[in-house]
């Protein structure tokens, strides 16, 4: 494998340059990877996708991130990540990922604007809330709707809200949702949960929470929020309108892997497979946040493995570079 390095230079075309890092996603795990990469003094490319700043720029309030105690606005923590990686170099571009090539070095990454080479690829893609795709969920999204009881269910002391799902996610994020919320109303489409039966035994058992079988949400009403969910019984056909203050919907999560599909190691769930060290099963490709993360689905787990990521391709970069200046000195000894 050839390594040199090489910068280029400020304001020329992103495309067809070879960075040393190059970063698919700008969410709180891309761009704490591009911060930490920058201040290593490496050339540092973001490619921000569609979503720019990720999942939490969706939302209103952050409460649970450290260093902001009156809370912060997501979208502003999002802009100050990128504003911080910028401070120190990484350039943060507008394109999304359509194909990646990792079986050549160095890695090239297709997307609408062009190719883009790089030494060290950090995939902080995420994962994106399964939807239900019903009408008034995207305009009621963070106004009431919301893919994220530790995150939102402060902001429904008192209320009462509706779950959408049956499965271990659904009900450990209804018992959550019971230490703020007056009343929780698990909407199921089926007559029995998924969850685990530990997880059943204890939503049943709590007096804070009540289930709707056989019904699916078929709309979110409400003007500036969240007002009033339609229901369907999907075995009578029978509707009716149910006013609520909250709609939290747990029916999975997608990882947004698509691309990486034959290139790296993926679980049976569509997580990237990386080590504890971040490292995806190609050399020099480094996985950070959602996108390998079942688990934590936080905006500071995602920040510190985008740190963990970074910190480990400087390395793996330093070390080719080694390796590099080595086999050159042994030619021009053997010349
Ligand atoms: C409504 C809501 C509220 C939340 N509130 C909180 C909260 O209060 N506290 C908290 O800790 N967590 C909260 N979360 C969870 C938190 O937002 C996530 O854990 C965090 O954003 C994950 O960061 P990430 O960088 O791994 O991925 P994401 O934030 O999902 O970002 C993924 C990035 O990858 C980009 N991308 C995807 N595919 C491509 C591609 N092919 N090419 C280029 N780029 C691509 C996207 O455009 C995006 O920029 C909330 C989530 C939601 C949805």
């Amino acid at each position: 494998m050839e390594f040199s390095l090489g910068m280029p230079a400020a304001g020329e075309p992103t495309t067809d340059k070879l960075f040393d890092v190059i970063v698919i996603g700008s969410g709180p795990a891309g761009l704490t990877a591009a911060l930490y990469a920058a201040r290593a003094h490496l050339d540092v490319l973001v490619l921000t996708g569609s979503d720019i700043g990720g999942q939490v720029a969706l939302t209103s309030e952050v409460e649970n991130y450290p260093g902001f105690p009156e809370g912060v606005q997501g979208p502003e923590l999002v802009q100050r990540m990128q504003e911080q990686a910028e401070r120190f170099g990484a350039r943060v571009e507008l394109d999304t990922i359509t194909a990646v090539d990792f079986q050549q070095h160095p890695f090239v990454l297709t997307g609408y604007n062009g190719n883009y080479l790089a030494r060290a690829v950090i995939v902080a893609t995420g994962a994106s809330p399964r939807k239900l795709q019903v009408p008034g969920e995207a305009e009621l999204t963070g106004r009431g709707v919301s893919y994220c009881a530790t995150c939102d269910g402060w902001f429904f002391q008192d209320k009462e809200v509706v779950v959408v799902g049956g499965g271990d996610s659904a009900m450990e994020e209804s018992l959550f949702l019971t230490k703020f919320a007056r009343q929780v109303t698990v909407v199921h489409r089926r007559d029995q949960l998924r969850a685990s039966k530990i997880l059943q035994k204890r939503a049943f058992a709590n007096p804070k929470i009540d289930f709707i079988w056989d019904t699916v949400v078929t709309e979110i009403l409400g003007e500036e929020k969240v007002e009033a969910v339609r229901l369907k019984n999907v075995k009578t056909g029978e509707e009716r309108v149910m006013p609520i203050d909250g709609v939290f919907i747990f029916i999975g999560h997608i990882p947004n892997t698509g691309i990486f599909q034959g290139q790296l190691e993926i679980d049976e769930r569509g997580y990237l497979v990386v080590d504890r060290r971040m490292h995806t099963n190609v050399p020099g490709v480094f996985a950070a946040g959602e996108v390998a993360d079942p688990i934590f689905r936080q905006v500071v787990t995602s920040a510190g493995m985008g740190a963990a990521a970074a910190m480990e391709a400087e390395k793996w970069l330093a070390e080719q570079k080694a390796e590099q200046e080595e086999r050159e000195q042994e030619r021009a000894v053997t010349a």
